[in-house]
C-alpha cells in the first residue's frame, strides 16, 4: 500500500489537510518583507487565543524540543535550581535540558502514574527559579495539574515552564489564569499543521528573568526573537521555515473556522470513544489515575494483552493501513497508543478501532468483531 494511503492515528504527526498542504506549495516570499509580516501576525494573534494568553508568543524554526530549550537556556544558568517533574518519557526530556543549563531538583514518579503535589511543594520549599512540567505526558496518556502547580509556582516565585506540545489546541489551556510563565507546543500535534515548527509564549516576568541570565542559547535565544517581533514590520532573527509558516497559517485558519471550544470537545468526545472501546476489548489502559479525569483527552496508551507483542499490534495495523504508535524507552513492547490530535474526524476513530478488533481477532486475542465499534459509536452518538 501506497503510504500516501495511510491513516496517522499516533501522537504527532497528524495528517495534514489537503488545503494546508496546498497552502505550503504557494512560492517564497522575502522574510523581511510586509507579505512575510501579516502572516506571522496572523498567526500569532490566532495563537493568542488558542493559549488563552496576552502574553507575546514566537514562532520558533524547529520542533517542540527547540522551544523546550529555548525556554530553559534562556531562564536558567549553572548555579540556579530548576525543579524537574517527570512522569514519562518528555518530563525526562525536560530534566535532561535542565541539566545542561542548571541544577535539577527531580520529582520523580513511576512513568503512568499521577503527579503528587505535595512532593512538588517540598521542592519548592526547598528554593527553585523555575519548575518544568509536561502539560499532557504522550508517552503515558497522562493529563498532568498544571493549574495547581501554576498556582503553587507563583505562590513561591517561582516560573512556571509548561510543555504544552500536546494539549495546546486540542485540550483546555489557560496560560494567563494559570500563572504559565512559559508554554510550549509543537505545530504536528493539536494544530494540526506539518512538523517543524514551535510557538512559545513567554510572560514579562519570565522576559524580566531573562534580561539577567548572561548565557543564553544563540539560535534559541528568545530576547533575539522579541527584539525583531517589536519591529515595525514582524520579523523573525534568522530566516524562517516558509512553506511551514504558510501551512500553519492555514492549519490556525481551520482552528478558528472550528472553534477551540468545539474542537477541544471534539478531541475529548474521541479520546472518551477510545477509552470506551478499550474497555469494551477488555484492554486495560496504561495509566494508574487516581482521578480518571486525568486522561488525556489527546492520546490513549494501552497496556498490550498478555501473549502479544506491542510492536506486532502496531505491525499488524500498519499491514492494514492504519499507523498508530508503541510505547517509549522501557514501555517498547508493552504498550500501544492511540492519537486523537488534530483534524482527525469520527470515521478515523472508528476505523482506527475496526481495524484494531480485526488485527486482535487474527492474534486470538477476542472472539468475536464489534464489541470496540459499538462503544465507540455509543460514545460518538452522544452528541448526534
Ligand atoms: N513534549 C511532548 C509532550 C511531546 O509529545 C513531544 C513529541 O512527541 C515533544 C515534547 C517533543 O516534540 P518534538 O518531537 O516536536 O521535538
Amino acid at each position: 500500500m501506497d503510504l500516501e494511503d495511510k491513516l496517522l492515528m499516533m501522537p504527532g504527526p497528524v495528517p495534514v489537510a489537503p488545503r494546508i498542504l496546498r497552502a505550503m506549495s504557494k512560492p517564497m516570499i522575502n522574510h523581511r518583507s510586509p507579505a512575510f509580516s501579516q502572516i506571522y501576525d496572523d498567526c500569532i494573534n490566532n495563537l493568542k487565543s488558542i493559549f488563552s494568553t496576552d502574553d507575546d508568543i514566537f514562532i520558533l524554526s524547529g520542533s517542540g524540543t527547540a522551544a523546550m530549550e529555548a525556554a530553559i537556556g534562556c531562564t536558567i544558568e549553572k548555579d540556579d535550581t530548576i525543579i524537574a517533574v517527570e512522569n514519562g518519557k518528555f518530563g525526562e526530556r525536560f530534566k535532561d535540558i535542565a541539566s545542561r543549563y542548571g541544577k535539577v531538583a527531580h520529582v520523580e514518579y513511576d512513568w503512568g502514574s499521577s503527579v503528587d503535589i505535595d512532593q512538588i511543594t517540598e521542592k519548592l520549599e526547598q528554593g527553585a527559579k523555575a519548575i518544568a512540567m509536561v502539560h499532557n505526558e504522550t508517552s503515558t496518556g497522562i493529563l498532568n495539574p498544571a493549574k495547581e502547580v501554576g498556582k503553587l509556582a507563583k505562590e513561591y516565585g517561582a516560573l512556571f515552564i509548561m510543555d504544552g506540545v500536546t494539549s495546546i489546541g486540542g485540550d483546555d489551556v489557560f496560560i494567563d489564569d494559570w500563572n504559565v510563565d512559559i508554554a510550549v507546543v509543537g505545530s504536528q500535534k493539536c494544530i494540526g499543521a506539518p512538523p517543524g515548527l514551535s510557538m512559545i509564549s513567554v510572560s514579562e516576568k519570565a522576559f524580566d528573568v531573562m534580561e539577567n541570565v548572561k548565557s543564553s542559547p544563540y539560535y534559541l535565544d528568545l530576547k533575539a526573537y522579541k527584539k525583531s517581533a517589536d519591529k515595525e514590520l514582524t520579523q523573525t532573527p534568522y530566516t524562517p521555515a516558509l512553506p511551514l509558516f504558510y501551512g500553519l497559517q492555514e492549519a490556525l485558519n481551520i482552528i478558528m473556522e472550528e472553534s477551540m471550544e468545539l474542537r477541544i470537545k471534539r478531541h475529548q468526545l474521541f479520546s472518551r470513544a477510545v477509552r470506551e472501546a478499550m474497555n469494551a476489548l477488555g484492554i486495560e489502559m496504561f495509566p494508574t489515575l487516581n482521578d480518571h479525569s486525568n486522561y488525556s483527552n489527546t492520546v490513549s496508551a494501552m497496556k498490550v494483552p498478555d501473549g502479544i507483542n506491542g510492536n506486532d499490534i502496531k505491525k499488524d495495523m500498519l499491514n492494514e493501513g492504519i499507523i498508530i504508535a508503541g510505547g517509549q524507552s522501557h514501555l517498547s513492547g508493552k504498550i500501544f497508543r492511540i492519537g486523537n490530535m488534530g483534524n482527525v474526524n469520527s470515521n478515523n476513530v472508528l476505523s482506527t478501532i475496526q481495524t484494531l478488533e480485526m488485527v486482535l481477532k487474527n492474534r486470538k486475542q477476542i472472539n468475536t468483531l464489534g464489541d470496540g465499534v459499538q462503544a465507540a459509536s455509543d460514545v460518538l452518538n452522544t452528541v448526534k
